[in-house]
């Protein structure tokens, strides 16, 4: 019989507690135990008035701080806003801070092609490339080089990232499968794949990379008008040990997180032989979960709560994704299978 490998720290993780962890007395009697883990709420995709946003950087954080984020990542289009003065106001420890970003904007041709850089410790330029490919690699290279960590935005914004391009870049983890702004294509249609099709195509041909909600935020005044891109549509929750810029962005790194637009989890587990998936419910709300393999393929729908799947070991991966009655989503990451 053959042996499988299975890539996802969640599987060394049994202990994980939702909200605030177990005693932390008790660490000083098992010392080699690791920290609890916890869950932290965050966005790493907004705007100021330093590139395209119409508020000012004050404002974006008070308007995630007061929203019931735990992170916030400003990422303005080649600029590097400071955020050591929005910690001093609005950082507290454990509740909430602000991390460094930028959004890399880079033009392939004529079509913009963005890539966010978190925790960059340095401003990148944008860095040209002789296909879509090629350019999407240099500036994720330069990203790593400043010690961030990528992630490829909107990759149906203009239709300008295919599947094949994101098969082929190397040494990034995240991509955006959804994208607050109106403009960005997020379903596909008229014969162009939607994002989270696109994950699949990617994860079909063996290659593991992790899907996460923003809301690429730019308008924090006008409410009314559809097509802006106002917060709060898409975010991701992140197990970590702790809420620091390193915590919150390795376990990113490493697939321990969700992806939500309004679904919340109660837990999240994986272990050898089962994938379990525990949805908060609202009790005006009828959810869904589906679990998803190669190609997209539905492996499993139930409507319990929790919803467990079996692996059988031959699924190359599987995810699972929350459907909510009126149209909210969460997306757990996928855990991946590699034959032996
Ligand atoms: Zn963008
Ligand atoms: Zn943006």
């Amino acid at each position: 019989m053959q042996k499988f490998t299975l890539f996802l720290c969640s599987l060394v993780i049994s202990f994980l507690t939702f909200g605030s962890g177990p005693d932390l007395a008790a660490q000083t009697v098992e010392p080699q135990k690791p920290l609890p883990l916890k869950w932290y709420k965050g966005n790493t995709h907004a705007h100021t008035i330093n590139s395209d946003g119409d508020s000012t950087p004050d404002e974006v954080a008070r308007w995630y701080r007061e929203n019931g984020y735990n992170f916030l990542v400003l990422t303005d289009h080649n600029f590097l806003t400071k955020v050591d003065g929005l910690n001093a106001l609005h950082g507290a420890d454990e509740k909430f801070i602000v991390i460094q970003g930028e959004e890399v904007s880079d033009l392939f041709e004529k079509t913009p092609i963005h890539i966010n850089g978190l925790n960059v410790e340095k401003k990148v330029e944008p860095q040209g490339g002789k296909t879509t490919a090629e350019l999407i690699q240099r500036n994720v290279d330069a990203i790593r080089e400043v010690k961030g960590v990528p992630h490829i935005n909107h990759p149906n914004f203009q239709w300008a990232i295919t599947a094949d391009d994101l098969k082929k870049v190397q040494n990034y983890k995240l991509f955006e499968i959804y994208n607050g702004h109106g403009l960005v294509n997020n379903l596909g249609g008229g014969g162009k794949p939607g994002l989270e099709e696109i994950w699949d195509m990617i994860l079909s041909s063996g290659k593991l990379v992790y899907g996460i909600a923003v809301d690429d935020a730019h308008d924090f005044k006008h409410f009314e008008e559809q097509k802006l891109s106002r917060p709060g549509k898409g975010w991701v929750v992140v197990r970590a040990a702790k809420l620091s810029a390193d915590s919150i962005l390795e376990a990113m790194e490493r697939g321990d997180f969700y992806a939500s637009t309004g679904v919340e989890l109660i837990d999240y587990q994986v272990n050898s032989k089962t994938m379990t998936i525990s949805v908060k419910q609202d009790p005006l709300s009828k959810y869904t979960v589906r679990f998803i393999g190669k190609d997209g393929n539905i492996l499993k729908e139930t409507f319990e709560n929790p919803a467990v799947y079996e692996f059988r070991g031959d699924e190359l991966y599987v995810r699972a994704k929350v459907l909510e009655s009126n149209g909210k989503f969460a997306w757990t990451q996928p855990v991946m299978f590699s034959k032996k």
